[in-house]
């Protein structure tokens, strides 16, 4: 294990209490948060998909002080937050600064509506971060997989495997939220509801895919998944290689 994954395991129960600096709408769907600030200067980064738990308070009011971790749980009877979990899109140590990018997908989800107003300035709670996916080195392939939630971590895990043979891709409403990220392709949802697992499936059917048995990574709605991974196993990838990770569920709250 490398040193930064190490420390990032040792710090993963942190308590980090920020700020925005910045937001900006990258896509019509898609808001990019800047937070930090010098409570950042110690925040080891995990590598590839790591992730926060935001922690979403409707008032920050009568918080503990100092607001750590325990002191955090401790108050929960209280004020108790929304938790939700977000991946990091970029972390500058040089400038204590981590970018997120939120989904909007409407106003029913406190994480989304609260990106879609956030104004720099507003305090970002979140807890981590996790330890991150390491592919594995010696996979003849890399097959990833999810829809825009997963689009931070899909861009972070093409980042770590240069020179790999990866097919990724990436289920969006439509082409005006496509990101500049080499390699990938990009399947349009074009009216089909989120969470729905056929535009992807359609997408993989249509795919030629290279020799032996690929690592794969996969994100996404949680039945949308199983649907993907059922597809997957039908065209000879082995079960064992499947695990999407369920990153929202339709019609329930939480992550
Ligand atoms: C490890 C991990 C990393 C994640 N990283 C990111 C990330 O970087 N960016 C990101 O945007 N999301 C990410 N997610 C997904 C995000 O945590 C969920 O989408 C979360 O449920 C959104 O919270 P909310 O408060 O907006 O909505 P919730 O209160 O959780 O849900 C309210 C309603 O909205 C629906 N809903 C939730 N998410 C979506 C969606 N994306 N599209 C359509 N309907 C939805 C639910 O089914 C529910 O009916 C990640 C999840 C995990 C587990």
């Amino acid at each position: 294990m490398s040193t930064e994954r190490r420390r990032a395991r040792r710090q993963a129960t942190k308590l980090w209490r920020t700020r925005v600096l910045r937001t900006e709408r990258v896509t019509p769907r898609m808001a990019r948060i800047t937070v930090g600030g010098p409570e950042l200067a110690d925040f080891a980064g995990a590598g590839t998909d790591e992730n926060v738990l935001l922690y979403l308070y409707e008032t920050t009011e009568g918080l503990p002080d100092p607001l750590t971790l325990e002191s955090a749980r401790t108050a929960m009877s209280r004020n108790r937050p929304y938790m939700r979990s977000y991946t990091i899109r970029r972390h500058d140590p040089s400038a204590n600064e981590i970018d997120f990018d939120f989904v909007l997908h409407g106003d029913h989800g406190p994480a989304s509506a609260w990106a879609s107003r956030a104004v720099p300035g507003d305090e970002v709670i979140f807890v981590g971060p996790s330890p991150a996916y390491t592919p594995d080195p010696s996979a003849p392939w890399h097959l990833l997989i999810g829809d825009e939630t997963a689009l931070p971590a899909i861009d972070a895990i093409i980042r770590a495997l240069p020179g790999a043979v990866v097919k990724a891709f990436i289920e969006v409403e439509d082409a005006a939220e496509e990101q500049d990220l080499p390699g990938v392709t990009w399947v349009h949802r074009n009216g089909v509801p989120a969470g729905s697992a056929e535009p992807l499936i359609k997408a993989l059917s249509a795919a030629s895919f290279g020799e032996g048995q690929p690592a794969v990574w996969a994100a996404g709605e949680r039945s949308a998944m199983q649907a993907v991974r059922d597809h997957l196993v039908s065209c000879g990838i082995e079960r064992a290689r499947v695990r999407p990770a369920t990153y929202w569920r339709l019609g329930h709250a939480g992550s």
